[in-house]
């Protein structure tokens, strides 16, 4: 065995290093400190809190989105060797920084596109969190990573198991995948039940602690649509081989059946480290003192078929993946907004997906999109859904 202290450290950077993803990203490298080097991380607005992770793990850079933050960022961190950037576009030329080896895209929605292009065409590896970019346009980026030798590693729980699941059996042919779905806070309920539900209802997930925009995702179910489009491209999968099943007790976190039939699964306690801690130390699975599953504590684990017609939000991805084009694209935009919008309280929690179903029927479809014209597709969609949202 390598004693620590000679074991070349991988060079890490963190897009959205101040979320629930990044967060815990970093306690990952906190505890493992001997295999990891932080050279970027990278914030909207939380200045407060990339100020203070820069403090503590001196990364060679970082950058804060929202430039009206940059002076509070650099006057916070000027008596330390870390170089300060503002902008989008910063974000955008950071992450090609020569030394960094795998970027960890833990930023939400579809900004999460354009950082992982540089990064994926500067020939880094992909830790990817941000599904959102996989949904918009996974054709093109699975194409620019097999071009660029890059891999991409899932951090979302369901296709780190699947990737975990996978591990050994790279030559095998997959017969399906089955992605578990906790079923969010109201699973069970019906659509008059749903007409009242309020933010604070929605933002209360029984397994998991997320950020603001997954956690509403999770409660219509558009979650696991979008992880269904996400798990295509991860894969290589058709609409027909990816199965979903409602599994509220989240410790299968997902598997894979094999053309003998024979099916793998991969389980655990609920803690996103875990598949952070994964994708990052790939191919090593790294010690950890994570809290151990206990069957007994655990006496039955259940599942059950997803209600899609109560929680549209899972049909209308199942349609988009089966269509194709910017299909997917409209869907995320629409999302994004609609999402927004109810957490503005300027939409009931079943008007999002109505929002969503509006624009996949009125927003002209590509059939082969370009980049540019899933650019055009994302603020054609954000432009109309907007408007509907005002009416
Ligand atoms: P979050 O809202 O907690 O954090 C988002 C991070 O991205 C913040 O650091 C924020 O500063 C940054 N950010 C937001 N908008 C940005 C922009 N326009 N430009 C640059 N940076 C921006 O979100 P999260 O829950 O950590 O989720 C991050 C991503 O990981 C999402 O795509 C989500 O679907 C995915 N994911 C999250 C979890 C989870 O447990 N939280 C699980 C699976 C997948
Ligand atoms: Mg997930």
């Amino acid at each position: 065995m390598v004693p620590e202290n000679k074991i070349k450290k991988r060079v890490v950077a963190i897009l959205g290093s101040t979320g629930s993803i990044g967060t815990q990203a970093l306690d990952v490298i906190a505890a493992h400190n001997h295999f990891f080097e932080l050279e970027l991380l990278t914030a909207n607005s939380n200045a407060e809190l990339l100020i203070q992770q820069a403090k503590k793990f001196l990364p060679a850079t970082v950058v804060i989105g929202d430039k009206v933050k940059y002076e509070e960022v650099k006057s916070g961190l000027s008596s330390l060797p870390i170089k300060v950037f503002a902008g989008n576009e910063a974000i955008l030329q950071c992450v090609q920084n020569e030394s960094i080896e795998i970027v960890l895209t833990a930023m939400v929605g579809f900004a999460g596109l354009a950082p992982t292009i540089e990064a994926i065409k500067a020939g880094k590896h992909i830790a990817l969190a941000n599904k959102e970019t996989l949904v918009v346009a996974g054709e093109i980026i699975t194409h620019l990573a097999m071009e660029n030798r890059v891999n991409i590693y899932p951090v979302d729980s369901e296709h780190s198991a699947i990737f975990q699941c996978l591990t050994g059996e790279w030559k095998n042919k997959i017969e399906k995948i089955i992605l578990t779905a906790s079923g969010g806070p109201f699973r069970g309920k019906t659509i008059d039940e749903l007409k009242h539900i309020t933010k604070a209802q929605a933002l209360k997930h029984p397994n998991w602690s997320m950020g603001a925009k997954i956690t509403v995702d999770s409660a219509t179910l558009m979650n696991k649509g979008l992880e269904v489009i996400e798990a295509k491209w991860l894969f290589n999968l058709s609409p027909e081989q990816i199965e979903v099943i409602v599994h509220p007790q989240s410790i299968i976190h997902s598997i894979v059946q094999f053309q003998d039939g024979s099916m793998k699964a991969q389980m655990g306690l609920p803690d996103m480290k875990l598949p952070i801690q994964f994708a990052l130390g790939y191919p090593d699975r790294l010690k950890s003192d994570f809290p151990r599953f206990n069957f007994l504590q655990y006496p039955t684990l259940t599942f059950e078929q997803p209600d899609k017609k109560t929680f549209k939000s899972l049909a209308l991805a199942f349609a988009a993946l089966e269509k194709g084009g910017n299909a997917a694209c409209i869907l995320n935009a629409a999302n994004e907004i609609a999402v927004a919008a109810f957490l503005a309280d300027k939409i009931s929690f079943l008007n999002m997906t109505d929002l969503v179903e509006t624009c996949m029927l009125k927003l002209p479809f590509i059939v082969s999109p370009s980049l540019e014209d899933y650019y055009f597709t994302d603020a054609e969609t954000r432009r109309v859904a907007s408007e509907l949202v005002k009416n």
